[in-house]
């Protein structure tokens, strides 16, 4: 079997046959890279403006080719996924520019919070094997004030913490924690 990309539906759609929830299905149509997408992901050219048939299939009951969706595709972007083809053709008819910016913003938004968490994660690797390197497990309290400037995000977990692993542990738990997450959402992004 060749490759295939998946395209996610925002609600499950119930299997006619057995009524078990169906997620996704895969689909050739686009280009077959393995790639995961929802309502508002681009999957083609810029040019592309068409409506895409494609069989559910339930993994609970195995049924293949007793129901349909439509992918509606406009200027490349998955724009829809109908259950019916006239449904399918009045989106492409109807499709608004507002809708196009608006998903716009959302992608920029998502873009600058992974660049930012992407960032800050760096920089937590950097700390840790500068503060190795530099020997300042191994300094007094006064020795270290002295680097302090160095480290000032993430000192004080390092200094806490007994060796690079467990610092590692640290930072992942303090990731964990819902206030950091809301912190790393919230940061404005930096020009
Ligand atoms: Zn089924």
């Amino acid at each position: 079997m060749g490759m295939f990309d998946t395209i996610h539906f925002e609600k499950p759609i119930p299997c006619a046959a057995c009524q078990a929830q169906i997620g996704s299905i895969q689909t050739k149509a686009f280009d077959c890279a393995l790639d995961d997408f929802r309502i508002g992901d681009c999957v083609g050219h810029a040019e592309e403006l068409r409506i895409v048939r494609e069989s559910l299939f339930c993994d609970a009951c195995h049924v293949l080719d007793r129901q349909w969706i439509y992918l509606v595709v406009y200027r490349g972007i998955l724009a829809d996924i109908a259950s019916d083809l006239a449904t399918a053709e009045a989106q492409l008819r109807s499709f608004s520019f507002e809708r196009l910016l608006l998903w716009y913003h959302d992608l920029y938004a998502q873009r600058e919070r992974e660049r930012r968490n992407r960032c800050e994660v760096e920089g937590f690797l950097h700390d840790v094997a500068s503060w190795y390197e530099e020997g300042c497990d191994q300094m007094s309290h006064a020795e270290r004030e002295k680097h302090w400037l160095l480290f000032l995000r993430h000192g004080s977990l390092l200094e806490s913490a007994t060796s690079p692993v467990a610092a590692i542990r640290a930072y992942l738990d303090e990731r964990k924690s819902p206030e950091k997450a809301d912190q790393l959402d919230g940061t404005p992004p930096s020009s």
